[in-house]
């Protein structure tokens, strides 16, 4: 039986190509076909890709109420596609909505389902999958004897790597039937972010509490900006009211993968780190020498941030 990556909505999400690594190296342990489930505009995009990562089969959904996919419809598509599918392993990358939709799905087909996995092995007739637990304090290897299950990949650890010959995937259309599908709970927005994402940016100046005011936020922002880049923030101060949950960094918050990420008066606890230990490089201003965060940052500066911030954004802007 085929393993599948499902993905939907009007673009690819970070993290795709690396969820399609491990798919790849998963489906080529078992000999078995790669499937990657597309719904919505996004479908066009994943076929341009599909070939370089090996996929043997796009399988785009189609149905009435596609277009406007609320949780419960997208439950009801993906077990309706699972149904005339048969996969044995059901991946998703991790973004917030699969957070959702993943359990929901396994709950629907009363199978097994492991959330925050970043590495799968199939031997001895099982799955391995290793998964964070506890906000990322510990990983725990989960053996999953069924014959199907549901596995959701944080993908920051994985390095996407292409196909050494890619496919030519089939694209197969699978209807599913959404009729009599009713959205059961009011689905409040996330909040809308103007312009470029945290999750996208190559730049991300991040403050922590040990700005020590809210005001003092506002040196953040300016140096994101000097930067080229975006504010991010740990959970501490979006809990203490001082910036919008929109910018947390973190387990619980944005995962993001930047080239330069800047963590400025924060201590590096594991569930920050979850959301950021991807960047190529980490800097970090911290006045404690025993900070955490000084255990994956590349450069540090020990001092106090709040002196030092405005000779950064001097420097920056030079
Ligand atoms: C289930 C769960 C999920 C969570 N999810 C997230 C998440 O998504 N994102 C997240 O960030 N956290 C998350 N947390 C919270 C996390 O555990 C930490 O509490 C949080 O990251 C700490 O934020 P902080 O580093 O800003 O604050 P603190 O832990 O208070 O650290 C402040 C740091 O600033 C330093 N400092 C103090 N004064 C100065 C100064 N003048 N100059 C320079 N440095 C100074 C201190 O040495 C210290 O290291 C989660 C926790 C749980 C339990």
């Amino acid at each position: 039986m085929a393993g599948a990556l499902c993905t939907w909505g009007n673009a690819l999400e970070g993290g795709t190509e690396e969820a399609l690594t491990l798919a790849l190296r998963l489906s080529g342990e078992r000999g078995s076909a790669l499937n990657w489930m597309v719904a919505g505009a996004v479908a066009e995009e994943a076929q341009a890709l599909a070939g370089a990562y090996g996929v043997t089969s796009v399988d785009v959904l189609a149905g009435e109420g596609l277009e406007e996919l609320g949780p419960d419809a997208l439950v009801s598509a993906l077990a309706g596609y699972c149904a005339q599918t048969s996969p044995k392993t059901i991946l998703f990358n991790q973004t917030l909505e699969a957070r959702l939709i993943a359990p929901r799905l396994a709950g629907r087909l009363g199978v097994p389902v492991v959330m925050n996995g970043f590495d799968v092995r199939d031997s001895n007739d099982a799955l391995h999958v290793t998964a964070t637990a506890y906000g990322g304090d510990t990983h725990v290897v989960y053996e999953l004897g069924d014959p199907v299950n549901v596995v959701s990949l944080i993908t920051t650890s994985i390095v996407a790597n292409p196909a050494e010959t890619p496919t030519s995937p089939d694209v197969r259309t699978i209807s599913v039937d959404l009729t009599g599908v009713e959205e059961r709970s009011p689905v409040t927005p996330a909040a809308k972010t103007e312009g470029p994402r945290l999750e996208d940016a190559d730049v991300i100046v991040s403050g922590g509490r040990g700005l020590g005011t809210a005001e003092n936020y506002e040196m953040v922002k300016e140096l994101a900006e000097a930067l080229g880049g975006l504010a991010g923030a740990s959970r501490a101060i979006v809990d203490d009211g001082w910036v919008d949950s929109s910018v947390q960094v973190g387990s619980t918050g944005k995962i993001t993968r930047p080239g330069l990420y800047m963590a400025i008066g924060i201590s590096g606890a594991s569930q920050h780190m979850a959301g950021c230990s991807a960047a190529k490089t980490i800097v970090a201003v911290n006045s404690d020498p025993d900070a955490s965060i000084y255990r994956y940052a590349r450069y540090g500066i020990v001092a106090d941030c709040v002196e030092i911030l405005p000779e950064l954004i001097k420097a920056a802007k030079a």
